[in-house]
């Protein structure tokens, strides 16, 4: 039995060039995507669960955590991260062979997969351009049909899917896959669903009368009763965000603009240098790239890169300060932690500040002092884009109360009738009308159910969490826009410190109170 120090370094020491090397693997099948790019990030990834699935690193693992010196917080804590890494792989190998190569299965249905509207293929950005501009009923109704159209090709693997990842957590002592997924990721089952009932119970209100407005538009506008409107009358198959005549677009504020070099402006007024990022990054559409935006950081010594496909778009500014808020979060963490440590506190913690970032196309401090808009033109917009934040927070809270509740309720039970729940669950926190007579999957058209499981709940506590820290910043650091005492406070309170604390006493640490939804409530106040 090595010391708890020597284990520490030792399974550092192994895992760390897996990690790195899946980094890259993963990069550069991203950036140039290939047969063999991609049977290398394929074995990169295979390489390093194999080491997590190792049962003698996680009998020493779970050893150690027992008998270790309460004394060495710093070694505590990453016993404890590499115990929630190695946890979940810990599962028979056939069943765990039998688990992956149905998720890729899946998908690579979702990959190519197609819908179809009277007789054509149709991709989701078709869909997509039918549900915002069309007036045509019967082919906006076709359209989101098509949008619904994969879940019945992966309903049943997604179900069997459930039930092994079930077997799995039943085998290593948990009541299902949710608890396990949970239990290993730092998150309270209990107090979970606390923080979503209050979120209900902040949004409920607000969002109803949002949402008979908006109801009250679309029935003037498609010429019926509000009580005629279904799914396909909104701009968004999932009604994951509002619609176009529910907020105000600004589209055409970043026409001509250079998101890059706006990006820069941002960060460089909070003291924050963006550089070394941008020279790694991968910003511009092209051939053989992922369609998507990610940020990743290689190695934790300073290797961060960001793949976006940049359009003059609010949406793209939105996603460059977002990414670059999740790159700036890993630049920043304090090199001097031992490398376990050395990436966000946690997934919510990380999303949180990318959001607030996100967040600021639809700020007028930031339109005007970064954008260089007029002052009185922004003046006259300020109500109309208050009212756009305020419109996205609460669809997409609304939304995840959908998706966490749904996906409790399918490990609970894989067998229950999904299809019934899942609208019982849409009417009730979206107020949308099923169709008529409809039993379908429609839950199995959205991917993260079947690739990333039990993870839908991080967006939520993200919104959370960018609340509570610019609440903090307006309070101490005068806001975030242009103020080089914000950048401070983020790098040293949230960046720095990286995973060497559980995110729970980070937040409290940063903002001097719990993660609540009360910043949230406040943000919903007309
Ligand atoms: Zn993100």
């Amino acid at each position: 039995m090595p010391s708890t120090t020597d284990l520490v370094a030792d399974v550092e020491a192994r895992l760390r060039p897996l990690e790195v090397a899946l980094a890259h693997a993963w990069w550069t099948s991203n950036t140039d995507s290939s047969p063999e790019t991609e049977a290398r990030r394929l074995h990169a990834e295979l390489a390093r669960r194999e080491l997590l699935a190792d049962p003698t690193v996680f009998a020493d693992i779970c050893d150690a955590r027992e008998h270790t010196d309460h004394d060495e917080p710093l070694v505590q804590r990453q016993l404890h991260l590499l115990h929630d890494a190695f946890a979940p792989h810990q599962i028979p190998e056939d069943l765990r062979r039998t688990m992956v190569e149905l998720e890729t299965s899946v998908e690579s249905t979702f990959n190519s997969f197609r819908g179809d509207m009277d007789g054509t293929r149709v991709d989701d950005n078709a869909i997509t351009e039918v549900l915002r501009s069309s007036n045509d009923e019967a082919e906006r109704r076709a359209a989101w049909e098509a949008s619904k159209q994969v879940g019945a090709e992966v309903a049943d693997r997604i179900r069997e899917l459930a039930r092994l990842r079930n077997q799995a957590a039943r085998g290593l002592g948990y009541r299902d896959h949710f608890a396990l997924a949970l239990a290993t990721s730092e998150l309270d089952e209990g107090r979970l669903f606390a923080t979503l009932d209050d979120v209900d119970r902040v949004t409920t209100a607000p969002f109803a009368e949002w949402k008979a407005t908006v109801d009250h538009c679309l029935a003037a506008r498609f010429g019926g009763a509000v009580g005629d409107l279904r799914p396909w009358h909104l701009d968004d198959p999932s009604f994951q965000s509002p619609p176009a005549d529910g907020g105000l677009a600004i589209d055409h504020l970043f026409a001509d603009a250079d998101l890059e070099a706006l990006t820069l402006r941002t960060y460089d007024g909070l003291g924050l240098d963006v550089r070394p990022v941008l020279a790694q990054s991968d910003l511009y559409a092209r051939e053989g790239k992922s369609q998507h935006a990610f940020c990743i950081d290689i190695d934790r010594e300073g290797d961060v890169r960001v793949l976006c496909n940049v359009e003059p778009s609010e949406r793209w500014m939105d996603t460059m300060l977002h990414e670059f808020g999740h790159a700036l979060y890993d630049q920043e963490c304090n090199r001097s932690l031992p490398w376990l440590t050395r990436s966000a506190a946690h997934a919510l913690t990380t999303e949180g500040i990318a959001m607030l970032f996100g967040r600021l196309p639809r700020e007028p401090t930031w339109l005007v002092s970064v954008v260089g808009a007029d002052a009185r033109t922004v003046a006259d917009l300020g109500p109309a884009l208050a009212a756009t934040r305020r419109a996205a927070l609460l669809v997409f809270a609304r939304w995840v109360l959908v998706m966490t509740n749904f996906e409790r309720r399918l490990y609970a039970d894989p067998e229950a009738d999904l299809d019934s729940l899942w609208w019982d669950l849409v009417e009730h926190y979206q107020r949308v009308r099923r169709p008529d007579g409809r039993h379908a999957p429609d839950w199995a058209a959205k991917i993260h159910l079947a690739v990333a499981p039990v993870y839908y709940q991080n967006y939520l506590y993200g919104e959370l969490f960018a609340s509570q820290i610019h609440s903090t910043l307006e309070a101490r650091a005068g806001g975030l826009v242009d103020q080089r005492a914000a950048g401070e406070l983020l790098v040293r309170e949230v960046f720095a410190p990286g995973a060497s604390l559980r995110w729970d006493e980070l937040v409290v640490r940063a903002t001097g109170e719990p993660l609540s939804a009360n910043h949230l409530a406040r943000q919903l106040v007309t």
